[in-house]
Parts: C-alpha cells; sequence; structure tokens
C-alpha cells in the first residue's frame, strides 16, 4: 500500500488511531503512582494529541517518537500552539531503537501504535529499559468476544496477532510484567476524533482516487474497515492495558 496515498488520507486528522482524551485521562487515573519527576516516553506519538495531555500532567518533557516526520511536525506545531513547547522531545525513529539507559524509564504510553513492530516484541524490548515500578500504558485491538463469526475472523485475518484481552493479560504477564489495570474503550472514541473525520476525508478525495489506484485502493480499504467496525463493534476493540515492571 502507497505510503503516499495514505499520508494523503490520514495527515492533518486529529489522531491516528481510535481514542480520546478522556480515555486518556482514565489510563492515568488508573495509573499506579509514578517517582518525582518522571522519564516518559511516548511510541508511535503520530500527531501527539495524547503527548500533549501527558505533557500537561506531568509537567515534564515528554520523548515522543515516530517515525513519519511529518506527524512530527504536526506534534509541534501543536505543542507550540499549546505553549506546550518546552516539555515536548520530538524523536524521528523506531520505536525499537531507543537511545536510552537501560532501568531509565518511568512510564512508556503507546496508543495504538505497538503493533508496528509486535506488543509482545516491543515489550520484550523494553522490560530491560524500564525502571523497576515502570509502566508500559497502551492501547491493543483485542477480541471482546470469544467466538467471533466466520466473515469477521476471516476480514482480521488482516490482524493475525489480535487475540482476547484475558489472552493479551497472560502473554504481557507471561512476558514480565504485571497487567494492574485494563479498560476497553468506549464506542465514541473510534468515531469522534477518528472514523468520522476520516470519513469525511474520503469524501473530499473521492474526485481525486478517480485518477489515482493507490488512493482509490486505500479509500477502498479504509472504508471496508470502517463499515465492518459499525457492523461488529461489541465483538471487538481497543482495550487499554498498564503493565507494571515490579
Ligand atoms: N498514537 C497516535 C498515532 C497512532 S497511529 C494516535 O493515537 O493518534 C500509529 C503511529 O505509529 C503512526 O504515527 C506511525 O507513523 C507510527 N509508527 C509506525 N511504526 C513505527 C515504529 N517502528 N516506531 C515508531 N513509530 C511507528
Amino acid at each position: 500500500m502507497g505510503i503516499e496515498a495514505l499520508l494523503r488520507l490520514h495527515s492533518g486528522l486529529p489522531r491516528q488511531g481510535p481514542g480520546s482524551d478522556a480515555s486518556t485521562r482514565e489510563a492515568l487515573r488508573r495509573l499506579p503512582k509514578l517517582g518525582e519527576s518522571p522519564s516518559i516516553v511516548y511510541l508511535g506519538c503520530g500527531p501527539g494529541r495524547q503527548t500533549l495531555v501527558l505533557a500537561r500532567e506531568f509537567g515534564v518533557p515528554v520523548l515522543a517518537v515516530d517515525v513519519l516526520a511529518p506527524f512530527l511536525e504536526e506534534l509541534e506545531r501543536a505543542a507550540e500552539a499549546a505553549g506546550l513547547s518546552e516539555m515536548v522531545r520530538a524523536h524521528c525513529g523506531s520505536m525499537d531503537h531507543l537511545a536510552v539507559a537501560h532501568e531509565s524509564l518511568d512510564l512508556v504510553w503507546s496508543e495504538g501504535a505497538l503493533y508496528n513492530v509486535g506488543v509482545d516484541q516491543q515489550l520484550r524490548y523494553l522490560l530491560p529499559l524500564m525502571k523497576s515500578g515502570g509502566v508500559v500504558a497502551f492501547s491493543e485491538l483485542s477480541w471482546l468476544s470469544a467466538d467471533p463469526i466466520e466473515e469477521l475472523r476471516v476480514y482480521w485475518e488482516l490482524y493475525p496477532g489480535m487475540r482476547t484481552t484475558a489472552a493479551n493479560v497472560a502473554a504481557y504477564e507471561g512476558i514480565g510484567y504485571r497487567v494492574v489495570d485494563q479498560f476497553v474503550l468506549p464506542e465514541s472514541d473510534w468515531w469522534t476524533e477518528y472514523y468520522n473525520p476520516l470519513l469525511a476525508r474520503i469524501e473530499r478525495l473521492r474526485a481525486e482516487a478517480e485518477r489515482d489506484a493507490a488512493l482509490a485502493e486505500v479509500l477502498t480499504e479504509t472504508e471496508r474497515e470502517i463499515d465492518v467496525y459499525r457492523r461488529f463493534s461489541r465483538d471487538y476493540g481497543y482495550v487499554f492495558y498498564l503493565c507494571r515492571k515490579d
């Protein structure tokens, strides 16, 4: 799939995955207490909505990592507009190549992004980098029903890593974390700031897509994804997991 077409569809949208400031705050409310001046990294920040919530909440600079420079530029502009430039350090690079010392991180946050390198693999990579008592807080696509119908199971072969919440908890604990809390993001988190703006963008790009096959393909796939969610939102969702290194 063309990265240019994907960026045309996605750049400038409020967020690049399901979520809301309210859910970010809900996860913060459930977070075990961290020490003074915690060291915080955001992985796969995209346009950075949540990075700004964290910077405001903790009042310390947050290292925000993403592989796509255009998203980091959006984050820097948003931070400046919010008067939070000093609180954001944008770094263009991959989340599995962090230049940070062992046992140095108090909090790693990542909404809808760890799957890019694989959640289990990334949790394994992070374990030695976390301080004892440090938390990895992230959201991940999860089955909510144990027995989804065939059509849905076949659709999500797109993401073979998808497991039930219980299987995810068991896997994360097997890697060496304690899952101290978890909650399902509300359906409104999929629509208000993610799928609705995306649908509006699709309409705007429709005419252009007639002359651009890569763009047309991305639009069709995205509409299909949204249609599947509309019909089956009770069977899968985003779950926020709070994983602590004891
Ligand atoms: N957390 C943001 C973005 C989610 S989309 C939000 O909720 O709005 C996933 C993000 O992960 C994208 O911005 C993508 O560029 C980024 N990404 C993909 N692979 C990555 C990698 N290996 N390292 C860091 N970021 C990555």
